[in-house]
């Protein structure tokens, strides 16, 4: 899939491959019933695992220490 120019990718910081663990519970109307944790879909990503930025944000967080998976440099 071609990129388009200015488009970045990354990988989703906010998750794992696109999911991330929640804590559920513990329930209020079931004493007994313990918390856990859920994997859900990362709303960052829509569950991608990829982010997709523009060069603007792209330059933010390659500052912040970030590598591209890609860049419009490499089509
Ligand atoms: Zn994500």
């Amino acid at each position: 899939m071609p990129l388009v120019e200015g488009e970045y990718q990354f990988a989703c910081t906010e998750c794992d491959e696109g999911s991330v663990q929640v804590l559920h519970g513990p329930d209020d109307d079931d004493e007994d019933c313990e918390p856990q944790l859920v994997w859900e879909q990362c709303e960052d990503c829509r569950g991608e695992g990829i982010v997709y930025v523009d060069e603007k944000e792209a330059a933010e967080w390659i500052d912040g220490g970030y590598t591209p998976l890609r860049s419009p440099a490499d089509a």
